[in-house]
């Protein structure tokens, strides 16, 4: 499913180029997941913002489906990441006017894949049932975040990289919300890269790395 070949990534700075990433090799299969460690500023995000195609890569492959999308323009890209890709991130990016039942829907609706059983049995499974009518300032972090990943879900991706998806959640909620994904995801068989930096959580996932030094350990 996706597979990163000797990616490099470079930022300009005043004192010279920082090597954030150097040489990362990474592969995961349909429908296995896998947690992403390592200390602040390791490159964690820069390695899931290249993924999801959002920001290029100096050298180096990244092969979504056998497709080499380090080859691809922007547009190609973007069309590759609404079909293929989940995105799901610390803060949580629900819409304030919209109810929670519009939010769950939004990312199907812009892919096309709208489809009231699925969002439906994925309300339910997220326990969202009952807010449906709500709007976002009125739930909690992790009726948020699971607003965030049923809207993510809804658009049936066929992988979610997820930046400390629970980074904003106390660690029962954290797990809990963990464990509802987890499920989700098994269901869907898409599969899951999600960084994070509790160990705890790390070890519900089929495979742990690190990167360090640019590397992935
Ligand atoms: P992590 O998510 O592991 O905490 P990041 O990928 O956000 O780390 O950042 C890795 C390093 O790259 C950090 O030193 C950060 O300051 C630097 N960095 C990230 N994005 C940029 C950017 N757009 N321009 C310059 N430096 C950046
Ligand atoms: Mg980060």
């Amino acid at each position: 499913m996706l597979s990163v070949r000797n990616l490099r990534k470079t930022f300009p700075t005043p004192q010279g180029p920082l090597i954030v990433l150097d040489g990362v090799n990474l592969d995961l299969q349909r429908g296995d997941s896998m947690a992403l460690m390592g200390e602040s500023g390791s490159g964690k995000s820069t390695l899931l913002h290249l993924i999801a195609g959002l920001d290029s890569a100096d050298s180096g492959t990244i092969l979504i489906d056998d497709q080499d999308i380090s080859r691809f323009n922007d547009g190609e890209r973007s069309r590759l990441r609404k079909k293929k890709l989940g995105l799901v991130f610390q803060q949580f990016n629900l819409i304030p006017s919209m109810t929670v039942a519009d939010n769950l829907a939004f990312q199907a609706r812009l892919s096309n894949r709208h489809d009231p059983d699925w969002s439906a049995f994925l309300a339910e499974s997220l326990g969202l049932s009952g807010l449906l009518d709500r709007y976002p300032e009125q739930l909690s972090g992790g009726q948020q975040q699971r607003v965030a990943i049923g809207r993510t879900l809804g658009a049936r991706p066929d992988l979610v990289l997820a930046d400390e998806p629970t980074g904003n959640l106390d660690e029962t909620t954290a797990h809990e919300v963990l464990e509802l994904t987890l499920h989700l995801i098994a269901k869907t068989g898409c599969g899951l890269l999600m960084v994070t930096h509790s160990s705890n959580l790390a070890r519900n996932l089929n495979h742990q790395v690190t990167l360090h030094r640019g590397r992935v350990t």
